[in-house]
């Protein structure tokens, strides 16, 4: 299953996977039950650093699209992973996209190295654990009765993001305000069109404890989402409109935060460079993630201690996870003193 290729002194090895989700998701653009991911290993001196690619369809990447770019990758130039910089810099100047391949050689390198020097990356960042802000769960586009009934299933949890973007918005909101009083974050997913009912939504959200409104227009309404950022009371955040670092400057003056992923993004190293820059220049800081397993997850998790949101509910959706890594704990958070990304895969576990 594992496609292996050797390079100096680096082995490099990927192989397809697919998680299966536990509910069908559903945002405002598209269904899905499934999520295909690659899943990476990367090898030197016998020390293995994992690493995973996802691919939800709206981003323009597949199993294939991974395995050619990984297959084009040759590290036998560089002696030692020390060179990170630029063998990272090497790896993403191959393609102009591929980012969730890039970032699938990124977290295993980040792996690697925090495996060489014994410590957990965190650590190796001078992050502490402990200022990781409470993980949202995510409640997707639902009948009345399905968002009430994983609204109570996630009754642990101290923030909810809800998925809105369809003719449906209020009805989420007031079922899930028939249950639960926690704080909410909506994510609009570009879903409304116009600005005044944007508008309109963010001070009806407002009233009703939503504390920020994600990629409310469609990421081409630049002038609109400037607009909408200068009038709502509360903040918004531009996920589809942010894939990378040279994105920033343009965002500032648009919207008041960034959402940060690894798979947009091309890995840990340009998430720290993304988090940094943005809290420079005043702009609030969201981690989030795709459907993954622990491994992208805790990967991310790393970088937590110095986000403003976490949204960090990857690896509770799927139901074949194959690495033990960061826990939720009552919406909180808990990565482990562990070398490396520090996770482990579940069968060496059980
Ligand atoms: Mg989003």
């Amino acid at each position: 299953m594992w496609h292996s290729k050797k390079m100096g002194k680096f082995t490099l090895r990927f192989r397809p996977y697919t998680l299966e989700l536990r509910h069908v998701f559903t945002v405002a653009s598209f269904s899905r039950s499934t999520t295909p991911v690659i899943l990476t290993e990367l090898e030197y001196e016998g020390v293995i650093g994992y690493g995973e690619a996802s691919m939800p369809p709206y981003l323009g990447e597949s199993q294939d699209s991974v395995i050619q770019f990984l297959n084009k990758v040759d590290l036998s130039a560089f002696s030692s992973p020390w060179q990170t910089a630029e063998l990272l810099h090497y790896v993403d100047q191959l393609e102009e996209r591929n980012t969730a391949a890039k970032a699938a050689i990124d977290i295993a390198l980040h792996d690697l190295l925090g495996k060489l020097l014994n410590q957990p990356f965190y650590k190796i960042w001078g992050f502490h654990p402990n200022r990781i802000p409470p993980t949202s769960f995510t409640i997707g586009i639902d009948t009345e009765e399905m968002v009430r009934k994983k609204v109570e299933e996630a009754s642990t949890f101290k923030m909810l993001k809800v998925k809105l973007g369809l003719e449906t918005d209020k009805m989420m909101i007031d079922t899930i305000r028939s249950v639960s009083n926690v704080p909410l974050c909506a994510d609009v997913n570009q879903g409304w069109k116009d600005k005044h009912h944007a508008l309109e939504m963010a001070h009806w959200l407002n009233e009703r404890g939503v504390v920020f409104l994600e990629q409310p227009m469609p990421k081409e309404m630049m002038e609109e989402n400037a607009w909408l950022t200068e009038r709502s009371p509360i903040p918004t955040i531009a996920d589809e409109a942010c894939q990378r670092l040279h994105d920033i400057p343009g965002l500032h003056g648009v919207y008041s935060g960034i959402n940060i992923k690894l798979m947009k993004c091309t890995g840990m190293r340009e998430a720290k460079k993304m988090a940094e820059f943005a809290t420079t220049l005043g702009m609030k800081v969201m981690l989030g993630c795709m459907t993954e397993t622990s491994c992208a997850i805790t990967a991310a998790a790393q970088l937590a201690p110095i986000v403003d949101w976490a949204d960090l509910d990857g690896a509770l959706l799927i139901s074949n996870d194959l690495y033990k890594g960061m826990e939720v704990m009552n919406g909180q958070c808990l990565l482990k003193d562990a070398p490396g990304i520090g996770i482990i895969p579940r069968a060496q576990h059980n």
